[in-house]
């Protein structure tokens, strides 16, 4: 299997019928983009930016964040890169920032953090945007989003940094911007977000987590979390129809794009891109290589009859046998 895997890695991701599914990484770290994944890859989808922040003992200041941004930049170019503002808080506490909270994960995390203190996200959008300076290939991305006051307030932030910049005689240029759809709450409210924003990326760890009311690293509960059951399923396709009214494009960037099990159903609802570890770029390239879109829509139809996820999991563990 692996020399057959190698094969792939310069064949193009798209289905038997031609249709184009860019792969993307997700990362945080340039070194590990860097042995798998810069040919194999269209880009960087997900740039988590918390580690730098998490192996400090205070918060890094916009020169120390820039140089970081442009060697993930300058290593891609001129692929996209989409570099996430940052998201401490819930599973990811800063050692300086301490937080004592009953219940993390409904707490004070990610976008709702940076908004409220405005200066953590300033600094860190003009890092951003100043690394982009001449490669033109930054898309940021905002996360755990929960009203479209956070994105018009964060989109105000971006705005206010771009400015500055100029008149402080950079030339930067204001990129591509998206949302992570990661919370219910943002499901819902999918069409408002998509006419703000250039295009949304699905968070399915979280929003699996959210959905079902279970923390995988909770032994109790972990066999409830399953990517398939059918709430998740009828989630993403409500992300689809709200982000096509808008004619914005979706990505999936939780671990479920990196599950070959999962590509049949994330291809036959239409998910523009998927955006993953480096190591399952060539499994999911694989399954893509070998189905139409066709056959993704009709193993997609079948599992939106089935009424948990254990079926929905058989479907599609029949349906990649016939794979091979
Ligand atoms: C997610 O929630 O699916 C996601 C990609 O974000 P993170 O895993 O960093 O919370
Ligand atoms: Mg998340």
């Amino acid at each position: 299997l692996t020399s057959e895997l190698q094969a792939l890695r310069h064949l193009p991701s798209e289905t038997s019928d031609g249709y184009l599914v860019p792969l993307y990484l997700n990362t945080g770290l340039v070194s590990e983009a860097r042995p798998l994944g810069i040919e194999e890859s269209s880009g960087v989808g997900l740039y988590r930016t918390e580690l730098p922040f998490i192996v400090r003992d205070t918060f890094p200041g916009e020169t120390a964040q820039m140089s970081n941004y442009r060697r993930v930049l300058e290593l891609f170019a001129p692929r996209p890169v989409t570099i996430r503002t940052l998201d401490i808080g819930g599973d990811k506490p800063l050692p300086y920032f301490p937080m004592h909270e009953a219940n993390p994960f409904l707490g004070w995390r990610g976008i709702r953090i940076t908004l409220d203190q405005p200066e953590i996200f300033l600094t860190q959008v003009r890092a951003i945007l100043r690394a982009s300076i001449g490669l033109d290939n930054l898309q940021i991305l905002l996360p755990m989003i929960s009203t479209v006051g956070e994105v018009d307030e964060a989109l105000l932030l971006i705005h206010r940094a771009h400015e500055e910049l100029l008149e402080e005689g950079y030339q930067v240029r204001l990129p591509p911007i998206g949302v992570m759809i990661e919370v219910p709450a943002a499901v819902y409210q999918c069409e408002a977000l998509a006419r703000r924003v250039d295009f949304l990326s699905v968070g399915t760890n979280d929003l699996t987590q959210y959905l079902l009311a279970v923390d995988r690293n909770n032994a109790h509960v972990a066999k409830l979390y399953d990517e398939f059951h059918p709430a998740v399923l009828r989630a993403l396709l409500q992300i689809l129809a709200g982000a096509r009214v808008h004619g914005r494009e979706v990505s999936v960037c939780g671990e479920m794009a990196g599950d070959p099990l999962a590509t049949f159903l994330l291809l036959g609802m239409g998910v523009h891109s998927l955006s993953m570890g480096a190591g399952s770029l060539l499994r999911v390239k694989r399954v893509i290589r070998s189905i139409s879109r066709a056959r993704a829509r009709e193993v997609l139809k079948v599992a939106l009859q089935c009424e948990d996820a254990a079926s929905v999991r058989r479907l599609l563990l029949d349906a990649i046998e016939a794979v091979g």
